[in-house]
């Protein structure tokens, strides 16, 4: 295959790719020393960035193998009726590409998705091919995270989890109703299915024992995850809370990633005509962590008398916090952990902090400066040796006082 045509095929598939949100940013330039546009040029190549089991942020080559695709799935530039230039990568190429980049130290592994070519069972053994290359012709020892197809085999399935760290299924959509109008070709059930594999094979293969000092093969370590797309139907972000609650309790997922949907060209008239504001995306988020790491429950967070939508211009524990005033203010030096997560302004390390200080001492409003980072947000919830925040808890104005310029981002 000659040179220009595989960065050809690079920056289509790759662009392609960068609707999926799994990894979050793409075409990082930082370290490419070549000429840009080069090959191992990671400049518009599709080097996205995401964490690891271990917490770190790791950059990944993210690429579709193919975006042809027999399905047709409304909400995607990738459909079999959308014009748009379509290429494909061989195996060979894509094991190739990955080890160039991966031995000039651009990256620390792949991703790989795929439209659906010939039919699930064949695009997911492509994919498996590759990894499978990977791992066992070139020894390679990066981070691999595979799109699994949902209708393909249980075997491939579980030949995939052996050679990739992280497996995802897509759920696509907030609810089945809307699955069925938007991309006809797939199944709820289907997808449930897999996901329900996976779970079962990820449990039993990595709490199995070892025997006779031998390690049980690992399957996908870094667990499953998945991603809805949010603001192609009408679904409100109750109803999307909803559904990553259930997928979260029923197949144990690592990650819910949420996708902003993007108009793309000759688009279906059931599509909306613009996508939905970035700060929903980020708002779901904050709620989907307040649901994981903090003890909300989803109808804390988008109580039954709303809309079903999250408050956009404030993070959703303020909007708790703000609506549930009778819990505070809070002390510092007394409560429970559970009550101090529940303060806004605090993220769970800085409860960790406040709990480990006030063993050795009494915690004054400058040591708390000291332990989060942003005292002016936790000051009306919180009392401590030298502070006690008055009327300032009750103040009508409140929520005007604390809601932050446009700039501001912060969690929690
Ligand atoms: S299966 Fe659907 S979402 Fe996936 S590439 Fe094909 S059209 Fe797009």
């Amino acid at each position: 295959m000659a040179k220009t045509n595989l960065l050809d095929k690079l920056a289509i598939l790759s662009d392609a790719a960068k609707y999926d949100a799994s990894c979050a940013s793409s075409g990082s330039a930082k370290r490419n020393s070549l000429k840009s546009g080069g090959i191992g040029s990671t400049e518009g190549s599709g080097i996205c960035h995401a964490y690891a089991p271990d917490g770190r942020c790791i950059s990944l080559l993210k690429i579709l193998l193919t975006n042809f695709c027999i399905y047709d799935c409304v909400y995607c530039v990738n459909r079999h009726s959308s014009n748009v230039r379509r290429a494909r990568f061989s195996v060979e190429e894509v094991v190739d590409l990955t080890l160039n980049f991966y031995r000039r130290n651009y990256i620390e592994g792949l991703f790989l998705s795929s439209g659906i070519i010939r039919n699930s069972d064949y695009t997911m053994e492509e994919m498996v091919r590759v990894a499978r290359s990977l791992r066992l012709d070139h020894g390679f020892a990066g981070y691999i995270h595979l799109k699994a197809i949902p209708e393909a085999s249980p075997a491939l399935m579980e030949e995939a989890g052996l050679y990739a760290d992280r497996l995802s299924v897509n759920i696509e959509l907030p609810t089945d109703v809307a699955l069925s109008q938007f991309a006809p070709e797939k199944r709820p059930r289907d997808i449930r299915r897999s996901m329900g594999h996976l779970r079962l094979k990820i449990e039993e293969q990595n709490d199995a024992p070892s025997t006779g000092g031998k390690r049980p093969p690992r399957f996908s370590p870094a667990g499953q995850s998945t991603q809805m797309i949010v603001g192609a139907d009408g679904a409100d972000d109750d109803a999307i809370l909803a559904r990553s609650e259930n997928l979260y309790g029923s197949f144990r997922l690592k990650r819910v990633y949420y996708s902003a949907f993007s108009p793309i060209p000759d688009a279906s008239s059931k599509l909306p005509l613009s996508r939905p504001p970035l700060m929903r995306e980020h708002r779901l988020y904050q709620a989907d962590w307040l649901m994981r790491f903090y003890g909300f429950e989803r109808n804390e967070i988008v109580s039954g008398g709303d809309d079903g939508m999250l408050d956009l211009a404030i993070d959703p524990k303020l909007a708790w916090a703000l609506k549930n005033r009778g819990r505070f203010p809070v002390d510092v030096n007394r409560a429970d952990k559970e009550a101090l997560l529940r303060v806004p302004g605090f993220g769970t390390r800085a409860v960790n902090r406040i709990l480990s200080t006030r063993r050795h001492r009494t915690l004054r409003l400058e040591d708390v400066g000291r332990l989060c980072q942003s005292l002016a947000k936790v000051r009306p919830f919180i009392t401590a040796l030298d502070w006690s925040p008055g009327g300032l808890t009750d103040l009508n104005g409140l929520r005007g006082k604390l809601v932050p310029q446009p700039a501001q981002l912060d969690l929690f």
